[in-house]
């Protein structure tokens, strides 16, 4: 027996051991679906497949030889997934968004979690080093776990300063990792999303892409948690659809972004619809960030924004917060200093739980 033939015995072997485990598996997986249908509980969890698979990489983490966690998330992945046919509890091509994971985690970003609510803070666009460290540098300091930067710039005009493209985002990629942050960043194109892949944590889809559908799918096939922007005249339902895209490519994670629609009102540069925000999350359950900066353009109602925000139950508020508003290469009028953020932070947290008392009286 030559040393190949030898070691697939072992594999045999091991194949084996794991066949008894499935067949035992999926005996169980037969009588979670008998108590579940006796309790007339929901076959399908969308919290599960996440749960289960975070229980294991932490199990995993203690081994003293632990497994790749790509191999467990992509094997138990499956695993679960097979289960689910089994049950026949797979969620339906009707049903797109309820594949959609209602909590997970990215790096140190928990996603969902009631008790966990972030921020998204960074410049408008990267320009250069010496502004990410200096911003970066701040943010960390503070606490941020989760930064922005657009390299690839969706601008108006095409005079406009259109960002620094592949550069910017190995740039903003170096900087976020030495200081352990997430990297949000915007893909446009086939060319952004290609760049995109090994150096974007978050793929944001700008609120001028959310029905380029094609564009969605392709995102979809990445890989990779998405922050969806609604399109700025999009009603609910249509961005509920643009998701639908983005599950059909592939996505399980999707994080929504209300960033102000478009109204006859021009006092700010949009107008923030929190009541959407409201219905994402009391009718769906869906993680929800709302993004100030591009709702207000304007620099003085932000952490009023951002406490409304919160409280109406978004998961995270994104926040443009460069060295130097005042000679930012875009979207000057909104962005804040790091100070500034630190203070919007500060008010933000002493007001949200504000509200008037009243007597506890029966009525
Ligand atoms: C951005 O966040 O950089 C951006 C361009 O936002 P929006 O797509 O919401 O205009
Ligand atoms: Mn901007």
């Amino acid at each position: 027996m030559n040393e190949i033939e030898r070691l697939r015995k072992f594999i045999d072997g091991c194949d084996e051991t794991i066949l008894h485990a499935l067949v035992e598996r999926a005996e169980l997986v037969q009588q979670v679906k008998a108590a579940k249908e006796e309790a007339g509980a929901p076959l399908f969890d969308p919290e599960r497949k996440g749960t289960l698979i975070r229980r294991l990489l932490e199990f995993n983490s203690y081994k003293d030889d632990p497994a790749p966690a790509k191999l467990i998330e992509a094997v138990f992945g499956a695993i679960h997934d097979a289960s689910l046919e089994l049950m026949g509890a797979a969620p339906t091509k009707d049903d797109p968004l309820a594949v959609l994971e209602r909590t997970f985690e990215v790096g140190d970003l928990r996603v969902g979690h009631r008790l966990n609510p972030f921020y998204i803070a960074g410049p408008c666009a990267v320009e250069t080093r010496e502004l990410l460290v200096s911003v970066l540098d701040s943010l960390a300091r503070l606490g941020v776990t989760a930064v922005r930067g657009g390299a690839y710039k969706p601008r108006t005009s095409p005079r406009s300063f259109q960002g620094l493209g592949a550069k910017g985002l190995e740039m903003l990629r170096e900087e976020a990792t030495s200081r352990g942050l997430v990297v949000v960043s915007e893909v446009l194109d086939q060319e952004s999303l290609e760049a995109a892949r090994d150096l974007v944590d978050i793929v944001q889809v700008g609120t001028r892409n959310m029905s380029n559908f094609s564009l969605l799918r392709r995102i979809g096939g990445m890989g990779r948690p998405v922050l969806l922007k609604r399109g700025y005249g999009a009603t609910l339902d249509e961005w509920l659809q643009a998701a639908a895209y983005l599950v059909d490519g592939g996505s399980t994670q999707v994080i929504f972004c209300e960033r102000g629609i478009r109204t006859f009102e021009h006092s700010t540069r949009n107008t923030l619809d929190l009541s959407t925000v409201a219905l994402l999350k009391e009718l769906h359950g869906l993680p929800v960030v709302v993004d100030v900066s591009h709702a207000a353009g304007r620099r003085d109602i932000l952490a009023q924004l951002a406490c409304a925000a919160f409280a109406t139950g978004a998961d995270g508020v994104m926040v443009e917060v460069h060295a130097d508003p005042s000679v930012a290469l875009s979207d000057a009028h909104q962005q804040i200093t790091p100070k500034a953020f630190a203070e919007l932070a500060r008010q933000v947290c002493q007001d949200v739980r504000r509200a008037p008392s009243i007597r506890e009286v029966a009525l």
